[in-house]
């Protein structure tokens, strides 16, 4: 055996599990179908400056030993993300504060007005929320539900809020203080330089093959390392066997525009649906970049099809079971780790990426 771990995809959980063994000088070859490292945190230089190919990043977390570890390869700067949610000729701030609050309500100044218009809508629901509309509108009612949250759910899962689970709409803070940054986390920002720099200084040292695909010649691949840490999707790698997990794409348009400055901000949400894409991205407001010219990316939530590539997990009833059914085939699977977003069908924050991958290494160490 030439190597003692063989890693499949070079994203955060592949580059975490690398960077490891690597530390313990073990033989490691790490590769990846696409022509570039970094998977889907990947970042691109335009017009000098950094894009996120596959939709915007911005890291967060509350563990202090993942933010030092992410710190120790690269220098991260001070963003907050703090998006802006457009809806027809309105702008609102977001998460729900009380910025958004006196922007909707008029009468609002304090946050007893505040809460008194929430509680006044928040009857409606007078039972336990069966679905993301019942859920939103008993967190800050139907004036906001319908504003601010109805129209960019219903794009980016193309389903009627009164069919998906409540839980998605739980990750939005409500505060009743005026403060935009959309985290609750102790520490956030941008990597500088980008996200294939953090990867790059990750990995360094280990060997890289790009452009190649486990599938194409599976029976190698498995030939030449003692262990395989899989990332890419779990259904794929038992070809489909027990039918193929759903998941939501995206489509993203970009721009380089002649002017300086576009939207004056990072994140854009359009949240009505007169417009069929969700955000509009300004790269270079996360590193406060200086250029003449600026680089916009659209976002349109998609239905997935083969060959496109995979986002968003769906994590209903149905597709849960199906990837639990999965997970216990890969138990079966001896001297093969599967992690990350893709293999274990999970809707991951990089943060937790990278500790899982950390777990990982130190469960699986030989
Ligand atoms: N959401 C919303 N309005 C917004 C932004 C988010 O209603 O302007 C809801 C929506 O249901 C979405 C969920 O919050 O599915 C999570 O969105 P977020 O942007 O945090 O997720 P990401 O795409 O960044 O993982």
């Amino acid at each position: 055996m030439k190597y003692d771990y063989l890693i499949v995809g070079a994203g955060l959980y592949g580059a975490t599990f690398a960077e490891q063994a690597k530390k313990e000088r073990k033989k490691v070859l790490i590769i990846d179908k696409r022509n570039h490292i970094a998977g889907n945190v990947y970042t691109e230089v335009i017009e000098g400056i950094n894009v996120h190919r596959y939709g915007a990043h911005i890291f967060h977390t509350d563990y202090k030993d993942i933010w030092e570890y992410v710190n120790s390869f690269v220098e991260f700067n001070r963003y907050t993300n703090s998006p802006i949610a457009r809806i027809g000729d309105e702008i609102y701030n977001m998460p729900f504060n009380m910025n958004t609050f006196s922007k909707i309500w008029d009468d609002v100044f304090t946050p007893e007005d505040a809460l008194r218009h929430i509680s006044e809508e928040k009857k409606e629901i007078d039972h336990e929320p069966n679905n993301l509309e019942e859920q939103a509108i008993s967190l800050v009612g139907r004036t906001i539900y319908e504003k601010l949250i109805k129209g960019y759910t219903e794009k980016q899962w193309n389903r009627d809020c009164k069919d998906l689970p409540a839980f998605i709409i739980k990750r939005l803070p409500v505060r009743l203080i005026y403060d935009n940054n959309y985290f609750n986390d102790k520490y956030q920002g941008i990597p500088i330089g980008g996200y294939t720099k953090l990867v790059e200084n990750m990995i360094a040292g280990v060997e890289i093959k790009l452009n190649a695909n486990f599938f194409d010649d599976t029976k190698y691949y498995k030939s030449i390392a003692k262990k395989i840490v899989y990332t890419g999707p779990i259904d794929e790698y038992f070809q489909y066997s027990l039918g193929a997990l759903e998941w939501r794409s995206l489509r993203f348009e970009t721009k380089i525009i002649d002017k300086e400055n576009y939207q004056g901000n990072a994140v854009v949400n359009y949240t009505g649906h007169e417009v069929d894409y969700t955000r509009v991205i300004e790269h270079k407001h996360f590193e406060n970049k200086q250029s003449n010219k600026t680089v916009i990316t659209y976002e349109y939530p998609t239905n997935y099809k083969k060959g496109m590539e995979k986002y968003y997990t769906i994590n209903d009833d149905k597709n849960n079971q199906l990837a639990a059914a999965y997970r216990k085939l890969a138990l079966q699977e001896k001297n093969v780790i599967f992690g990350g977003r893709l293999a274990e069908y999970k809707y991951y924050d990089m943060d937790d990426v990278i500790k899982s991958a950390l777990e990982s290494y130190k469960i699986h160490k030989m």
